[in-house]
């Protein structure tokens, strides 16, 4: 069901080519997207149905969700998703907001100052997968930082479903409404990322999107990279779990089976310096994932060439490998989790201990679900309240203070032959009034 791998003696140096991955990418996956992308740049809102009709079986009327069907979702929301949703959204705007940022002024000299001031997007468009399975939770990861961070204009997306009359998932709907968000748009895939990057006739062009999805999405945020931003590449889900020989192997077993249940590619990877965990979370496995209700999926994410068990010599070896790896979401389940933690530099997120499964994270934690995937981890954040901001260095210098950088300022000039820019400093001074550079 599930690869072993075993790594005892590697070199540091051939991790990388060892590490299970996906077979496709997002890079395979970005000629795939293209024409999409191209085509609702062109057509626009044409093309949007069109894509829709064709991956999500779907002839939508208009794109944008009526704020009616908004609010009537929340109405006939079961009690206890409602009360599970509102503990997720308090327990995240707990954490978020204690990430906002201030200010920073630094005054450089006498009468110079650099001011770093945070500024929020002003239009971002959130992805809430919604394909496989819906993720109301999503709604609730982009939604919360967005506020937090003072977004003023903000549209949601998801897949059209064909069972809920072309709506997204009533879930969804219901959360958007929670969060007083009633600009949603009934749309999935690239095409959903292109309508947001250049805009349709139903749809205002907006500056960020963010939000996981599938390899489609991911291809398609690095495709218009740079005519919006993006926060980081959220694509299919991963695990990796470090644990040595006090690890349960029911308990390593269940959060592996609970990741692989996103999505046939997703990975799950298992880094062990113990044979005996790694043959009993072997035998395991069979029995839990028959026992669940998405079992052929799973199987197929398990035994996938991106899942697999790696055993290594020591838990330095077992650092090591998750480092290379960086995974989107790392468990620790050692002796001393929280010292091993402590040392790892990539991962998206990281869970400490056997009472902080990936699946607290996902939902209710307070931190963030939406994670680098795909080894970008080891460049790129999760979702936060900074994603949604910008820092602008708002520079004040007074005649003095230029005055005493206007030798440097023009030497640095010409060093880059760029004389015009000395001159522009000394055409506010008389001559003979600057001082000379002194070495
Ligand atoms: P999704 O909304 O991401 O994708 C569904 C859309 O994909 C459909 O609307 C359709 O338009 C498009 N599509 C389907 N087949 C296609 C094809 N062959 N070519 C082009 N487009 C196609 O929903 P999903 O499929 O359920 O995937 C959700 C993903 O989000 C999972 O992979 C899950 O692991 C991931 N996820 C990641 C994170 C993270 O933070 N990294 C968090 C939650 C979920």
């Amino acid at each position: 069901m599930i690869s072993r791998t075993d790594l005892r003696g590697a070199l540091p140096e051939d991790l990388r080519h060892v590490l299970p991955r996906a077979e496709l990418d997002v890079e395979a996956a970005l000629e795939k997207v293209r024409p999409i992308c191209e085509d609702v740049h062109h057509r626009g809102v044409a093309a949007v149905r069109e894509w829709t009709a064709r991956f999500d079986g779907v002839e939508l009327g208009s794109t944008r969700v009526p704020a009616e069907a908004v609010s009537h979702a929340l109405a006939g929301l079961d009690p206890r998703v409602r009360a599970a949703l509102e503990e997720s959204i308090r327990r995240a705007r707990l954490v978020h907001r204690d990430q906002r940022r201030t200010d920073v002024t630094t005054r450089v000299v006498p009468g110079g100052t650099v001011t770093e001031r945070w500024v929020p997007v002003e239009r971002v468009g959130l992805y809430v997968p919604g394909g496989q399975a819906v993720y109301p939770s999503s709604v609730v990861m982009n939604v919360v930082p967005a506020q937090e961070a003072g977004v003023a204009s903000l549209a949601v997306t998801s897949p059209a479903q064909k069972e809920f009359g072309g709506l997204p998932h009533p879930a969804i709907l219901a959360a958007c409404a929670l969060l007083g968000v009633d600009e949603v748009y009934a749309v999935g895939g690239a095409q959903a990322v292109a309508m947001f990057a250049y805009g349709t006739e139903e749809c205002a062009p907006v500056n960020l999107v963010t939000g996981p999805g599938n390899i489609w999405v991911a291809a398609a945020k690095r495709l218009l990279k740079g005519r919006i931003g993006i926060d980081s590449e959220a694509g299919p889900t991963e695990i990796a779990i470090l644990a040595d020989a006090t690890a349960d192997p029911a308990h390593v077993a269940a959060d592996l089976i609970s990741q692989a249940e996103h999505d046939q590619i997703a990975a799950a990877v298992l880094v062990t310096d113990s044979p005996e965990l790694a043959d009993a979370v072997e035998k395991e496995l069979p029995g839990q994932v028959a026992a669940t209700k998405h079992s052929a999926r799973i199987a197929e994410a398990l035994s996938g060439r991106q899942s697999g068990i790696l055993l290594v010599d020591d838990l330095e070896a077992g650092l090591r490998v998750v480092d290379a790896y960086a995974a989107e979401h790392l468990e620790i389940h050692t002796a001393d989790a929280a010292a091993l933690a402590a040392r790892v530099r990539n991962a998206g997120a990281i869970f400490v201990g056997p009472y902080a499964p990936v699946s607290l994270g996902d939902y209710l934690a307070g931190s963030n679900h939406v994670l680098p995937t795909g080894g970008c981890a080891c460049h790129s954040s999760g979702l936060s309240v900074q994603t949604f901001l910008r820092g602008i260095h708002v520079v004040e210098y007074d005649r003095e203070a230029l005055a005493g950088a206007a030798a440097h300022v023009s030497v640095l000039a010409d060093a880059e032959d760029l004389p015009a820019h000395g001159a522009a400093v000394r055409a506010r001074f008389a001559p003979g009034e600057l001082p000379a550079l002194t070495d």
